[in-house]
């Protein structure tokens, strides 16, 4: 709860101590990040905006296009040379004149008095800020970027960590690598890269072997279902549900049916995951006579509790009710008979 002060009432000034030196340690570190980031990204990158909070520090900043892991890591070795390096940070108060000649990074859009106050890091970092900070850099302990993103047009913003959140940063890292190592089944997580690798690998090897079982079984399937040819009106057609995996695979029985020219009319159906998959095929000849694929799938999708459409040689349709795929093959027929 906040009130206002009261005039001659007393009051104790606490500072949280632990608080507050979290705080100066983020600060110092924003400072160092600001000249960090100079060297590595160019002159032309300038800060945007920035918060120092007890756990974190944040600093937005101008630069076009990404900035790549290298970038990131080469600016977190400096800023953490700098903190071993121990440096002095000095403050003094003077003209902002004095200060420019020292060669003060000022806000730009920043309106200054003319009395200013200038933070001096060793004279690697000088900047005018009136906020409080360590006596030397290597109060800091340790820096950590923790995320860089885009946050505007021309605005990336970094979040980094300082000191003991560093440490618990570090910590939580290992303790999912961890976690890694164990799903993996490895006692230490010396060797969870090439784990990786080596179970991406044999993922790799899996699915493909996976993609050529399922072809040779749609080809039998094909051998099997192409075997029953039926026949309307002098139309021959199949229809015939298959066991296959998707939509994709119709279509690569359509074009066995195709080639092989097995008949006039192809009607595939299958079911997936609760879904039914239906597909028309016609050959260009009985195209001509009228009877074209489009039409057919939207007289028999229905049934199956879907619709669709597509061109008079080739046509699908999906629908939520798999259960009525005899009937939407049944009704193939009566549909040829016209
Ligand atoms: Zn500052």
């Amino acid at each position: 709860m906040k009130k206002n002060l009261q005039k001659g009432q007393t009051y104790t000034l606490q500072v949280d101590k632990t608080r507050h030196n979290s705080i100066i340690k983020n600060h110092t570190a924003t400072h160092l990040l600001h000249k960090a980031l100079k060297e590595v990204l160019g002159s032309q990158s300038n800060q945007a905006g920035s918060l120092v909070a007890p756990d974190y520090l944040r600093f937005d900043f101008s630069h076009f296009g990404q900035i790549t892991a290298e970038e990131l890591q080469e600016m977190e070795k400096i800023v953490n040379e700098k903190i071993w390096q121990a440096l002095p940070v000095t403050t003094i108060e003077t003209d902002i004149d004095t200060a420019k000649e020292m060669g003060a990074m000022a806000l730009f859009g920043e309106k200054y008095g003319h009395d200013v106050r200038v933070v001096n890091i060793a004279d690697w970092s000088i900047e005018l800020c009136g906020g409080n900070h360590v006596k030397n850099t290597e109060d800091i302990g340790i820096f950590k970027i923790t995320s860089e993103s885009g946050i505007g047009a021309g605005v990336r913003r970094i979040e980094a960590v300082t000191s003991k959140n560093a440490y618990q940063q570090s910590v939580q890292q290992e303790d999912k690598l961890r976690q890694v190592a164990e799903l993996f089944k490895l006692p230490k997580t010396d060797n969870v890269v090439d784990k990786a690798k080596q179970l991406q690998q044999e993922l790799e090897q899996a699915l493909k072997e996976n993609e050529q079982l399922s072809n040779r079984i749609a080809n039998q399937q094909a051998e099997n279902v192409f075997q029953e040819v039926n026949y309307v009106n002098n139309i021959s057609y199949v229809s015939a549900q298959v066991d296959v995996k998707d939509m994709n695979h119709l279509r690569q029985l359509a074009d066995q049916w195709k080639q092989q020219k097995i008949s006039d009319v192809l009607v595939l159906a299958t079911e997936n995951n609760g879904k039914a998959n239906l597909l028309a095929a016609v050959t260009s000849e009985k195209n001509k006579e009228g009877i074209k694929a489009g039409d057919l799938i939207q007289a028999i999708a229905p049934k199956v509790g879907g619709g669709g459409g597509g061109r008079p040689d080739l046509a699908q349709a999906g629908g939520k009710k798999p259960e009525g795929i005899p009937q939407a093959l049944n009704e193939v027929r009566q549909w040829l008979e016209g």
